[in-house]
């Protein structure tokens, strides 16, 4: 068997332990003669597996008392409708920052439920920074502000917490959730689809501060309510077991790697890698305004895009797959999650420097 080097966006490569483990357990789960997808969401065995993979959760992120933590189905495109009903609280307008494709969507979904104020935008300089805050233009009474905290395919990141004084801030952390430690008690609401940086696809994460919920509009689905979830543990509906179980691996697998301040040193290693040869070289380049650089998803451009697909060629010919760009922005991307290993990157930079030495 050989593994590839995956840079894909998402559904993304897991931990290699992860998957080992999974197999281990997949017919017969600790001597339950069961395996997780096989078994009853509300028996003792998956109950416990669902009791850790929060509790480990909580532990990794330092989640205050005070949030919920909600395990959830629909993805972050459902969470831009679902945010809206649950969180407008009789407000009229929500502020949203448009930092790329994934604040787009966000935007369009939140209109079909209130007045969507775009309070900043980068879209005059094709997305490749993110507005300061003090350029920032707020609604008096806004439910709201909205930030997509790592636009995947723009390849932007927050590397600051916006401060919105008393109004709860919202962010769309699919794509780098767990990548880096969070002080949680500075947002309102958090939430991750889990299939970039958690697990498999189906699972999404919401953290959500207790007194935010509870006022969800009338035509919200029982299963989207975050009060009625919170109240039965994330189980009105079946819950994603299967993918419930693999995040809590995963959860497992980052606490043997010393927890999150310990993955960001590594990510900040992997990613500077990347960066710094793309700075140096005249061959290829990055299109994002250096402060604002994505440390998990590293978007970049050869100068001369007839050899896009040789380029690619030559990178699965040596295991190296995925890193064709977003098509809304073109070139390549490497995603290069937690689970990516340093030597993953430098694999990556070699063939780079391989490729430029031939065709520059
Ligand atoms: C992948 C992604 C989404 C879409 O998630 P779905 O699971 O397809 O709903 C939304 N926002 C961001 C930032 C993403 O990276």
């Amino acid at each position: 068997m050989t593994r590839a080097i995956n840079f894909s966006a998402g559904p993304a490569l897991l931990p290699e332990e992860v998957l080992r483990q999974a197999a281990d357990e997949m017919l017969d789960w600790h001597g339950s003669g069961m395996g997780v997808m096989e078994m009853s969401h509300r028996g003792k065995e998956f109950i416990k597996i669902h009791a850790e993979a929060e509790a480990d959760l909580k532990e990794l992120m330092a989640i205050p008392a005070n949030y919920k933590v909600l395990f959830l189905q629909g993805g972050a495109i459902a969470e831009n409708a679902i945010v809206p009903m649950n969180m407008l609280r009789g407000h009229g307008v929500a502020d949203y920052i448009n930092t790329g494709e994934w604040s787009k969507k966000s935007i369009k979904e939140a209109g079909k439920y209130c007045k969507v104020n775009v309070a900043a935008s980068s879209e005059d300089r094709a997305f490749t920074y993110i507005p300061p805050r003090d350029s920032w233009k707020l609604s008096a009474d806004a439910a709201y502000v909205h930030i997509c905290s790592n636009e995947t395919i723009g390849g932007l990141e927050y590397h600051w917490v916006p401060d919105t004084g008393s109004v709860p801030l919202v962010a769309d952390m699919s794509s780098h959730i767990m990548s880096r430690p969070v002080d949680v008690a500075k947002y309102g609401l958090i939430y991750a689809g889990a299939q970039k940086n958690i697990g498999p696809a189906g699972l999404t994460l919401v953290i959500v501060r207790d007194d935010l919920i509870g006022k969800a509009l009338p035509i919200t689905p029982s299963a989207f309510d975050y009060k009625q979830q919170a109240e039965s543990d994330s189980m009105l509906n079946t819950p994603p077991t299967y993918a419930i179980y693999i995040a809590g691996l995963v959860f497992k697998w980052l606490k043997k790697q010393g927890g999150l301040a310990q993955i960001e040193r590594h990510n900040i290693a992997k990613a500077a890698l990347l960066y710094d040869y793309l700075d140096q070289s005249a061959f290829f380049g990055s299109p994002v305004a250096k402060a604002d650089r994505s440390r998990m998803n590293v978007p970049f451009k050869l100068k001369d895009e007839s050899l896009d697909g040789a380029f690619l060629k030559g990178a699965e010919e040596r295991g190296m797959v995925q890193l064709k760009g977003h098509r809304a922005v073109g070139g390549m991307r490497a995603s290069i999650y937690n689970a990516m290993p340093l030597e993953g990157v430098r694999q990556l930079v070699q063939y780079m420097k391989e490729f430029e030495a031939r065709h520059a």
